[in-house]
């Protein structure tokens, strides 16, 4: 880090702290969140960055696919969940499931991620029959299904306790829980956005069981919207303290509010400065977790390339086919490629690397020879 900018910089004294490895307190991320010092904040972030991957930086062969979109809530941030009498409501069989499948490998995915909203029909065995036939399909395939509310849904139509859940998904194939619905834990923020979604205790309680499992999950936290930045802070430290008791999570995944087509009435998604300095004080406090995400979907590419000089090491997959964050307005394109991705960390100074599920490192690109080349 340059001395005479830190000499400078209202940050200063943070400097040894994080360089000694010291644990950030909620003073510290609140002090970091009120600077406007956005370079010294990405120095500091990228300190720890480095000391966690060095010049690695990730991405994933991915397809998401949403099974469907019929969901019995209606959370009030959501553009995705439709109603049985609604036109543009769907939901898929098991054999359309296998056969996106089918079309995604043979370009060479290693994960699928598949979520949908609160179904109010579908048996527990449609959950079983299709982890168990994409399994079938090819069982190097790893499947990362279902957020928090998905499953305690799950849990509650077929009258079983989470863990009995958790325990018959993992044995029909499930590798992995999303992080998805995370969204803002305190409660008058989540009832704000959220109304009727399970509370930030359940979200937690989910993950804890599954990580007492042997399972791995991802961790989000959706920002930008009505929250304010102590809500943030409060967020990342139950995630902190969950991750303490567990060490079950492997990354951590920022999301961008999109504003169009839900009930709140904020109509701008995060500026570019909201967004690097969440990851990079992100990646700052979450001493305990190893990775940290840009997700190009909410972000755009070009954003999710520069936040690897803010502390994030991963930028997500190619994903081929997304639509919740499209709905919501999202006007990033549907699918990367690989190329693009591996192009766009190289040019950031980074040697790219293709990730599994677990961000275990499946093929290295080498480190780039120039950043401009
Ligand atoms: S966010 Fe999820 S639970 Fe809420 S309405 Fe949308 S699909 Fe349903």
């Amino acid at each position: 880090m340059n001395h005479l900018l830190l000499q400078s910089s209202d940050l200063a004294d943070l400097h040894d702290k994080v360089r000694a490895g010291e644990r950030l307190s909620e003073d510290d991320a609140l002090r970091l969140f009120r600077s406007r010092d956005l370079n010294t904040l990405g120095s500091l972030a990228d300190i720890v960055r480095q000391r966690k991957v060095g010049n690695r930086a990730s991405y994933i062969l991915n397809r998401y696919i949403n099974y469907s979109n019929y969901c019995i809530l209606s959370c009030q941030f959501c553009a995705f969940s439709r109603k049985k009498r609604d036109q543009d409501g769907f939901e898929l069989n098991v054999e359309q499931i296998v056969q996106k499948a089918r079309e995604a490998l043979s370009i060479g995915i290693t994960e699928l991620h598949i979520v949908g909203g609160l179904h109010p029909s579908l048996p527990f065995s449609y959950y079983l029959d299709m982890l168990r036939s994409l399994k079938a399909l090819d069982a190097r395939l790893q499947l990362k299904c279902f957020t928090a509310i998905e499953i305690l849904h799950l849990a509650w139509q077929a009258k079983k306790t989470l863990r009995g859940t958790l325990q018959e998904l993992k044995a029909a194939g499930l590798d992995s829980l999303t992080g998805g619905g995370a969204e803002i834990f305190r409660p008058s923020v989540r009832s704000a956005i959220a109304k009727g979604k399970e509370s930030a205790e359940e979200y937690l309680e989910v993950h804890r069981v599954w990580h007492q499992l042997g399972g791995r999950s991802t961790c989000t936290m959706l920002y930008g919207h009505v929250e304010s930045i102590e809500d943030r802070i409060d967020h990342l430290r139950q995630l902190r303290a969950l991750q303490d008791e567990t060490g079950g999570f492997t990354g951590f995944i920022p999301l961008a509010y999109q504003p169009d087509n839900n009930l709140i009435e904020v109509k701008t998604a995060p500026s570019g400065f909201d967004s690097l300095r969440t990851l990079a004080i992100s990646r700052l406090y979450l001493d305990n977790f190893d990775h940290i995400t840009a997700y190009w979907v909410g972000l755009g590419m070009r954003l999710a390339q520069v936040a690897l000089s803010y502390g994030a090491d991963d930028i997500h997959g190619t994903i081929l086919e997304e639509h919740i964050f499209h709905m919501a307005g999202s006007k990033t394109p549907q699918l990367q490629t690989e190329t693009d991705m591996i192009q766009a960390i190289r040019e950031a100074g980074r040697e790219p690397v293709q990730r599994d599920t677990f961000y275990q490192v499946i093929r290295s690109h080498g480190n780039p020879k120039s950043a401009a080349s």
